[in-house]
């Protein structure tokens, strides 16, 4: 029910524009299609993902020589429910902690303003909630906002903090919070890092260095690697991902603000072609706003 209430915008536009796609058309033929393609790429889908789901639709319509418009919404669920099953995104689950790591760590990367701070207060949040101890450290030390956002998050949800002044070296933060998160016996460390896409040598450079001395502490350290992509920006999460990837080890996604936008269709585009799983949306601003990503669930709301 929350699902649905977080993506009523993509939602309501998805339909009044699927609608309009077939308006005065029984059956699918080229123009509906080619109307199909605009409505896909309009949402955000992507062109390559929506290329290959007109593609199947294609296929099936050759295949079964007639297919009627009020069918299409059926058929198009099936196939990028399909098409999702094909990526690793179907098997996202929420962070699931070891007992035999510990801490376990867990990195986040991001341009700033995409949600990264308040994504980190809400996972923290989910944790505690969940009876684990959390550290969060305060990584991106570029920009005092941060710093003190990701305090004004540890204070909401009762998690301690590590943090050092502003431009001070990010990777002895990282390095600070994860002896403190062994001197506390903690479970869970999160660290913040810094969002600036100033070049992708310097990004690369940056997050190998906060990640090579983290492992002073914790030999394997980061366990996760989390990018978080604002959702509302569209062809710039595109953008986003394929930077953050190329620059570190990014091993999961969270896709944010899809509450404010028309263009939810960015987690489906974004899950075919990176292949890397959407583990989390976010869906408000609220500390409970995080929801672990299911693509049937976020499919059928779509259509329901
Ligand atoms: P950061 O610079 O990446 O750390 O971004 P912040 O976490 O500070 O978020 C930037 C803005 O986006 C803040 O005003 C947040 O409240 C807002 N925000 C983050 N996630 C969501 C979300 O899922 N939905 C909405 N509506 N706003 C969000």
């Amino acid at each position: 029910e929350t699902l649905d209430k977080g993506l009523e915008k993509s939602k309501t536009s998805f339909f009044s524009k699927l609608t309009k796609a077939v308006a005065g058309k029984s059956k699918v033929d080229d123009d509906v299609l080619d109307n199909l393609e605009e409505v896909l790429v309009s949402s955000d889908v992507g062109v390559n993902t929506t290329l290959k789901i007109i593609e199947r639709i294609e296929e099936r319509v050759s295949r079964d020589k007639y297919v009627g418009t009020e069918e299409l919404n059926q058929i198009l669920r099936e196939e990028i429910a399909g098409l999702l099953s094909e990526t690793k995104s179907g098997e996202a689950t929420e962070f699931e902690v070891p007992k035999d790591k510990k801490p376990y760590v867990i990195m986040v990367v991001g341009v700033n303003g995409a949600g990264k701070t308040t994504t980190i207060g809400k996972l923290a949040y989910q944790f505690k909630k969940a009876g684990l101890s959390v550290v969060l450290g305060a990584a991106d030390t570029f920009r005092a906002a941060a710093i003190d956002q990701l305090q004004v998050w540890a204070d909401r949800v009762g998690v301690p903090i590590v943090r050092q002044q502003m431009g001070s070296d990010p990777a002895s933060v990282a390095f600070d919070t994860l002896q403190s998160a062994v001197t506390q016996n903690a479970d869970v460390v999160i660290i913040d890092t810094a969002g600036r896409l100033h070049n992708k040598v310097n990004l690369m450079n940056e997050l190998s260095k906060v990640k090579r001395v983290m492992q002073k502490v914790v030999g394997d350290a980061p366990h996760d690697v989390l990018l978080v992509l604002d959702g509302s920006t569209g062809q710039n999460a595109f953008e986003q991902a394929k930077q953050f990837t190329a620059a570190t080890e990014v091993n999961c996604l969270a896709v944010t603000k899809l509450d404010g936008t028309a263009k939810g269709g960015v987690v489906i585009g974004i899950s075919d072609q990176f292949q890397i799983p959407v583990k989390y949306i976010g869906v408000g601003e609220g500390i409970e706003d995080l929801q672990v990503f299911n693509k049937y669930e976020f499919v059928d709301s779509f259509f329901k």
